[in-house]
């Protein structure tokens, strides 16, 4: 059930809705909008109490309407906020109508190729800078990451270059430490369900991008979101990376590009598009970038590496430097009349 405030409602008014959602032995959360303040409840409400609450909350000062929502995730539904939501860090704004673009490494490697790939993609006009120190590799055997090594080397390549960080978090316990260098959590593909994880970075104030899992169906990834959102923390950031494809020899996922315009049209988060994970292949990977742009994503995640053959981790969908660079006036082209 969501409580849309009119917008001369006061402070006390919505805190009078609160306390009454309270007085039921439910939970609610108040989402402050451009223009009016929404408060959801987030608890499940019993058939017999949902009538008469409507009719209670309905006769407070102040409220403008009451909708049930219809679906199983609620705070990151389009019913609960009709706007698009953006979440701004360090002044990089990510959502409509700004296109954002995360680009590096799969793995931090070393101050050199991490600082080259850093000026490079920030003067081709990448604001993120991504870039993995704890990786979760299908080979215990392959390299893992550098650790809080690969963390510090991001924090000083994010402030030499300007650029908001962003690294993957796969053990809650390391939630603080990473926190503490990156600018933004990454939940990957792997650890979407992971709710432990989720609702121990809903706990906190930091920005998340939570990648879908490769077989997860949209309510899955839009609920995995919703552990994030219920638990207060309201900056999340989705992004697509394709799904388990039906013919592996060519590509290693398959980009769902129907899933931006439906999450887009049913959830208000940001919507980001990793091209790279769903290639698996350089060759691939500017063409996915042309067609998340027109189907409308909030910006991309893309790989990119100063030399790709010789890059430790995701090497063949690395792009070089040079090609990021011409992607970028590409997509720049496709973007129309979004701030890049
Ligand atoms: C990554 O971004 O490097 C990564 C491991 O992605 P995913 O979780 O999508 O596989
Ligand atoms: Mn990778």
């Amino acid at each position: 059930m969501i409580v849309a405030m009119r917008s001369d409602a006061t402070q006390a008014d919505i805190e009078r809705v609160v306390e009454t959602i309270a007085e039921y032995g439910l939970r609610a959360m108040t989402l402050p909008g451009g223009e009016r303040v929404a408060i959801g409840i987030t608890s499940s409400i019993s058939h017999d109490v949902r009538d008469t609450l409507t009719e209670v909350l309905n006769s407070l000062a102040g409220v403008g309407h009451v909708t049930q929502v219809s679906r199983a995730y609620k705070l990151a539904s389009r019913e609960f906020n009709p706007v698009d939501s953006v979440v701004e860090i360090k002044g990089v704004k990510i959502g409509a109508p700004t296109f954002t673009v995360a680009a590096g490494p799969c793995a931090i490697e070393n101050r050199d190729q991490l600082m080259q790939t850093a000026e490079s993609v920030e003067k081709s006009g990448a604001k993120l800078l991504r870039g993995g120190a704890f990786k979760p590799r299908t080979s215990p055997y392959a390299f893992q990451g550098l650790g809080v090594e690969g963390l510090k080397l991001l924090k000083e390549a994010g402030e030499a270059t300007g650029m908001v960080t962003v690294t993957e978090i796969m053990d809650q316990h390391d939630a603080e430490l990473i926190a503490e260098y990156a600018d933004i959590l990454q939940i990957g593909a792997r650890n979407m369900q992971n709710y432990s994880l989720l609702s121990a970075v809903g706990r906190m104030d930091v920005p998340v991008l939570l990648k879908r899992g490769p077989g997860a169906t949209i309510d899955e990834w839009l609920l995995a979101a919703e552990y994030i959102l219920c638990q207060g923390n309201s900056k999340v950031i989705l992004c697509e990376r394709g799904v388990h494809p039906l013919d592996r020899a060519y590509t290693r996922y398959t980009l769902d590009i129907l899933a931006i315009p439906v999450v887009k049209s049913i959830s208000h988060l940001p919507v980001l598009v990793d091209p790279s994970h769903a290639a698996g292949n350089r060759a691939y990977v500017p063409s996915l970038c042309c067609a998340a742009a027109a189907a409308g994503a909030d910006g991309l995640l893309v790989e990119v590496h100063p030399e790709p053959s010789k890059a430790l981790c995701d090497g063949p969908q690395a792009l070089t430097l040079d090609t990021f660079a011409t992607v970028m006036q590409q997509v720049k082209s496709l973007c129309g009349n979004k701030v890049f």
